[in-house]
Formats: C-alpha cells, sequence, structure tokens
C-alpha cells in the first residue's frame, strides 16, 4: 500500500491512540487490519446497446462482530484503498456507539450522474449478485446502507434481489439498511447521519471550558457555520443547526461556493438550487469559483460533508474556523489533522461524528429481524400507564381532569411514543453518550477528541475478540 494511501492515513490515527492502550502488539495488528477485500467486475449493456466494464468493491475489516456493517458509494474515487479506508473507520464507529457489527464498506466506481434510472438499476442488481454469490451480503454476514452517491432507491434493489435468491426470506429485509420507509425502511433513517452530526456538536459546544478554550460562548446560537457538500448529510447537518440558531455562512458543492457574512437562508439556497441547477449566483452572496476556497473562509465551524482528503498540508494553515465538525468520512488527512491540533482547533472527529447513520441503520435491522415496528407493542400500554398516573394524581389532589382529555391520552393519540421519536430519542441517547465517552477518553489521557475516540474504539474491539472464542 502505497505511503500515502487513505487505508494507511486511517492506521497512522489508530497507531496515535494504539500508544495509550496496553493490548499487545499481535492484537493491534490483527484489529487493524482489513479481513477481506473482493474487487469484482462485470459487464453493463448501456441503453444505447454498448458494453461498459462495470468496476466494484467490497471490504469486511473486521468480523469481531458480526454481521459487519457500512454503506455502498457510487463515485469515481472507488478503488480498493479507498474500501478497506472506509470499512476500517466503520468498525471503530461501530465500536465508539456500542453498535454490535464488524466494518465494512462497497463501492462502485461511477459517476451516477452519467448513467439512466435503468443503468443504475442494471448495475446495483449485479452487483448485489455479485456479492451474494461470494458470500459477501446477508443479515447476519454483511449488510450495506447508502453512502455518497446512494439513496434508497439502490438498497430497495440491493434487497429486491437478495430476497429472490436467498434460502432464508424470513430474514431478508434485514440484509440492506436505508430502505425506504413502506418497503421495510425504519423512519428517520434519512435524516440520521445529518442528525447525529448536530447532536455531536451541540454535545461538543455546551461544554463551556472547551468553548471557552477556543474563544467562543458556550451554545450553538448564533456561531456561523460553513457546510461543504449539500447532499443528504450536509443538508440535514446545515438544517438541525440553522433551526437551533447557527447562521450559515457559507456552502461549498462540487461546482464552486457561496458566501454570505450575514448568513445564508438554507431553504431560499435549496430553492435557488432546484430553479437552476447550481447554488452559485445565490442573491446577496458572493460567488467563490473554486469550491475548496470556500473551506477557508471565516467562520466557527466548518463542516466537510463531501469526500474525503479536503484538509491537507497545503490547505490546512488558511483555515480559519475554531471548530471542524468531520461529517464526511476521513475529510482531514492525518497531518492536517496534527497541524490543526497546533493552531488550536478542536476536531470533532468523523469516526464518533457521523456514527448517527449506522446507528438508526442498527434500529432498522432490528425493526427487520423482529418484523414489527417499534414501539408497536408498547405504545398504547404506555398511554394507558399515563392514564393511571393521573387517575392517581386526581385521587391525590381529589380534583377531576377533564374527560374528554382524558378518553384522547386512553385512545393513545398524542401519547405513547411513535417510531420516530423512539429512533430520535435512541439517536440522541446513543450521540450524547458517546460523545461524553470519547471526551472522558481524551481528557484523561491529554490527547485530542480523535485519539480519545481512537482509544475507546481499540479497547472495545479488542474486548470483542476476548470474548466468544474468536481465538481458538
Ligand atoms: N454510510 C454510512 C456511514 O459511513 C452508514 C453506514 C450504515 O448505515 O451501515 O457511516
Amino acid at each position: 500500500m502505497s505511503k500515502n494511501s487513505f487505508f494507511a492515513e486511517v492506521n497512522k490515527m489508530f497507531d496515535r491512540a494504539a500508544l495509550h492502550t496496553n493490548h499487545s502488539q499481535g492484537l493491534l495488528s490483527q484489529i487493524k487490519e482489513c479481513n477481506s477485500v473482493y474487487h469484482m467486475s462485470f459487464p453493463l449493456v448501456r441503453d444505447n446497446g454498448e458494453i461498459e466494464v462495470i468496476h466494484a468493491y467490497r471490504a469486511e475489516h473486521s468480523q469481531h462482530m458480526q454481521p459487519t456493517k457500512g454503506g455502498i458509494r457510487y463515485a469515481l474515487s472507488v478503488n480498493a484503498d479507498e474500501v478497506m479506508a472506509l470499512a476500517a473507520l466503520m468498525s471503530y464507529k461501530c465500536a465508539i456507539v456500542d453498535v454490535p457489527y464488524g466494518g465494512a464498506k462497497g463501492g462502485i466506481c461511477i459517476d451516477r450522474r452519467n448513467y439512466s434510472q435503468s443503468e443504475l438499476e442494471r448495475i446495483t442488481r449485479r452487483y448485489t449478485f455479485e456479492l451474494a454469490k461470494k458470500n459477501f451480503i446477508g443479515p447476519g454476514v454483511d449488510v450495506p446502507a447508502p453512502d455518497y452517491g446512494t439513496t434508497s432507491a439502490e438498497m430497495s434493489w440491493i434487497y429486491d434481489t437478495y430476497r429472490s435468491i436467498t434460502d432464508n426470506p424470513l430474514d431478508a429485509l434485514a440484509c440492506v439498511t436505508g430502505k425506504p420507509v413502506g418497503d421495510g425502511g425504519v423512519r428517520g433513517r434519512t435524516e440520521a447521519t445529518g442528525r447525529g452530526v448536530f447532536f455531536g456538536i451541540r454535545e461538543a459546544c455546551n461544554i463551556e471550558a472547551d468553548m471557552h478554550a477556543l474563544g467562543l460562548n458556550r451554545g450553538i446560537e448564533g456561531k456561523r457555520v460553513i457546510v461543504q457538500g449539500l447532499g443528504n448529510v450536509g443538508y440535514h447537518t446545515a438544517l438541525y443547526l440553522e433551526q437551533a440558531g447557527a447562521v450559515i455562512v457559507g456552502i461549498a458543492e462540487y461546482d464552486g461556493g457561496i458566501y454570505n457574512a450575514n448568513g445564508l437562508s438554507l431553504e431560499k439556497v435549496v430553492n435557488h438550487r432546484k430553479e437552476t441547477q447550481s447554488i452559485l449566483d445565490f442573491p446577496g452572496s458572493t460567488n467563490i469559483q473554486n469550491s475548496f476556497l470556500t473551506l477557508e473562509m471565516d467562520c466557527d465551524i466548518l463542516v466537510p460533508a463531501a469526500l474525503e482528503n479536503q484538509i491537507h498540508s497545503e490547505n490546512v494553515s488558511r483555515i480559519q474556523a475554531k471548530i471542524v465538525a468531520e461529517a464526511a468520512n476521513g475529510p482531514i488527512t492525518s497531518a492536517a489533522d496534527q497541524a490543526l491540533i497546533k493552531q488550536g482547533v478542536m476536531v470533532i472527529p468523523d469516526v464518533y461524528l457521523n456514527a448517527g447513520g449506522v446507528t438508526v441503520s442498527y434500529f432498522e435491522w432490528l425493526r427487520n429481524l423482529s418484523h414489527v415496528r417499534h414501539g408497536r407493542i408498547s405504545r398504547r400500554r404506555e398511554a394507558h400507564n399515563a392514564l393511571k398516573i393521573l387517575e392517581t394524581v386526581e385521587d391525590l389532589v381529589d380534583k377531576k381532569f377533564d374527560p374528554i382529555k382524558l378518553a384522547d391520552i386512553d385512545s393513545g393519540r398524542g401519547f405513547g411514543a411513535s417510531e420516530a421519536e423512539l429512533v430520535e430519542s435512541g439517536l440522541e441517547d446513543t450521540m450524547v453518550g458517546a460523545y461524553h465517552e470519547i471526551h472522558a477518553h481524551a481528557s484523561s489521557h491529554k490527547v485530542d477528541l480523535r485519539t480519545g475516540a481512537f482509544i475507546s474504539a481499540i479497547n472495545k474491539i479488542a474486548q470483542g475478540y476476548s470474548r466468544g472464542g474468536i481465538f481458538p
């Protein structure tokens, strides 16, 4: 593997944290290694009748927990090194948020904008078939999900293809997550990664001492934010930050960026993009022709939410943000990461911050395996319990509540958690708990948050190896 490989970059971050653990070299090497990589190629008959060879990959990094889990991306950057690095990040990510999976990642080396809907369907179905043939997919084996360049539509095709060839149709729905709601998906999965990124940033900004050290006030309110990438993750992160009172001052997309120190209305930018196919020329904002220069503009929080290697040795010294919140996977090279620490910037690391996606994938997988919507069995019971409490209060205070309101509660309307509410609270609880865990590791070892996060991951994976007889 070349020195500058993405996988090598992830391993450098791992090694830095491993120094703060006391596991044997052998075990650390096993945790770091990528267990299997499958590179396949197959023909696509294009709509015009021509044949094109498609290159696709799936890497399974660690089976210390099974199934393995991780998204599938459609991007021209996809190669063996990239999927190995991203699969490794998935192992660490799942460990950090206590989601019981090993890490995996897949990808197809295409720019989806160059293919018709039916071509994308043929590519996705063939890819699934190739994975199934080699036992690289299955509810207890390896479970894909959306990633850069894929959506719930691809997940539906994956499920449908898998279902048609599996011997175990009962659990087939759990072979992939990120499916559309109504087609086995769980409510809240689409926005989950961005929602999780928001919770992570909120937790970080709520610690007074940390904000003070950065010269910032506590809380989200009034913080100036630049988001790189207005895809699913970038959009939802910006949306929740804006709703919490942050000011979106800059947005970067592949064709350029826009900046307005007084703030941009996210909704208006999205509408403008719908009308013109670009965020550029948004009224009242300045165009930044070179998309990358947007990252260097003045702000408090920079959210890279696109691809890897966006902040590197060449541009790191020009980054003005005080907090870099890694919504994307691997947006900062390990050298740039070290430079940012020296510059006094707080980096909230990807392995923690974008774990909301896989957390809600886990809820979807559980729903699929249990064949019941979250909350279906308990919702009415919760309403009855609420009613009982109110009746006890009535007795205590010797007063009667409005019977119409009580009947309403008893009917379950507005009481008892819905699936969306359960998913949201499970996600919030996970992100808040994990933040304080990695923060505690960082504080006790006097290291940055990324190293704290990796220490947490390494210790948990090492425990996974020592449990369940993985070593014969
Ligand atoms: N692709 C997402 C990630 O990088 C989600 C993976 C999943 O849900 O399995 O975390």
